[in-house]
């Protein structure tokens, strides 16, 4: 019977007050815009308030972190905070699935795209855009009263930044990656579960796994792997860390193959030197460069060990008696040569046409300064 007939039938045959109430109540669940998840009984009422409280650091705003968004700010949470490195290019159009042509041609960042978009998406959530490298000097101010950390990022040094974050400041977060038809994904929950130090002790070095730029990636993988990250950020939200998978789950959408590696039995290594040993290196900064390739793009990211802001207009000016210059208020882009330079207000660069550290650097140097 639907709910408003229903609730005229309990007022016709006389139903107590609390029936009525229980009625009311019903009625304004369900035709509420979340109706669909609240009557899922994972979530219910309860737990579509506990989503509503809900904050969440997503890192990194390509492929996965579309999905992610989307999905998250769709379901009603409270409060999403957006870090994102890079700006929209036409080959990121084939999977990064909340951005537009329009995006591409403004030259927007992806944060900044992504946000616009979820606002109109979804006007009850706050949505912080950060343009920014997400490294051991600007964590600390993005993970602060966050619930949970969502890897939305392409390398490893960062997510061994987020799993040393996880640790210090005691957020689960859930790890995803693709490339090719390939993905996978697990949960940490720090001193409970093993941390990704713990089945990963070190860095892979440079070269050693495919990454988007030698094999490519497919839409179809990024939707899944996304999809597996907010079903886990759900229940964590909703206080069900019981429900989590406790498995690493692969798959390849290409072979069909599907694995799932079961960690349930597995405490934190206590020789771990993360979450065992307490040696959280990443976080001081230890490993960090000035300068990192970037999946993907042949490109070289130039970064400032401290952010420093840059006046774009006059460096556009500067620029522009070399070659072409476009900027808006986030960042500009130059032609150099063979290269493109693309500069953000916080002095960071991304040097595209070249895989050359040194290249880029001097790029960097001559025209932006050191
Ligand atoms: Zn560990």
């Amino acid at each position: 019977m639907p709910v408003r007939e229903s609730l005229q039938a309990a007022r016709t045959h006389g139903a107590t007050r609390w029936q009525r109430k229980v009625q009311a109540y019903r009625v304004e669940i369900m035709t509420d815009r979340y109706s669909r998840q609240v009557l899922f009984s994972g979530i219910g009422a309860a737990g579509q308030e506990k989503v509503r409280r809900g904050r969440i650091l997503l890192v990194g705003c390509g492929a996965l972190g579309s999905v992610i968004a989307e999905i998250l700010v769709r379901a009603g949470i409270g409060r999403i905070t957006i870090a994102d490195r890079d700006y929209i290019e036409e080959s990121n159009l084939q999977r990064q699935a909340l951005f537009t042509e329009e995006d591409c041609r403004s030259g927007l960042p992806k944060a900044v795209a992504a946000a616009r978009h979820l606002r109109a998406i979804n006007s009850s959530v706050d949505i912080y855009p950060e343009v920014l490298d997400v490294r051991a000097s600007t964590i600390e101010a993005l993970v602060r009263e966050q619930n949970i950390i969502l890897d939305g990022t392409d390398n490893f040094e960062t997510r061994y930044l987020l799993n040393d974050a996880s640790l210090r400041w005691n957020i689960p977060w859930v790890y995803g990656a693709c490339v090719g038809a390939y993905g996978m994904s697990v949960a940490f929950i720090p001193y409970v579960t093993p941390c990704l130090r713990c089945i990963l002790p070190l860095l892979p070095p440079p070269g050693s796994s495919p990454t988007c730029d030698t094999v490519g990636v497919i839409g179809p993988i990024v939707h899944v792997v996304g999809a597996l990250e907010s079903a886990e950020a759900l229940k964590l939200l909703t206080g069900q860390g019981n429900q989590l998978n406790r498995k690493l789950v692969t798959m390849d959408l290409w072979t069909n193959q599907l694995a799932a590696m079961d960690l349930s039995a597995q405490k934190p290594d206590s020789d771990c030197q993360a979450c065992g040993q307490g040696k959280l290196e990443f976080l001081d900064g230890l490993h960090e460069g000035h300068a990192d390739m970037l999946c993907g793009r042949n490109a070289v990211q130039i970064s400032r060990l401290v952010p420093r802001p840059v006046d774009l207009e006059a460096i556009a000016k500067r620029l522009s008696e070399l070659g072409p210059v476009t900027h808006n208020e986030f960042l500009l882009k130059a032609k150099i040569g063979e290269l493109e330079l693309a500069l953000f207000r916080d002095g960071r660069a991304i040097v595209k046409g070249t895989q050359d550290f040194g290249e880029a650097r001097r790029v960097y140097s001559r025209f932006i300064g050191d």
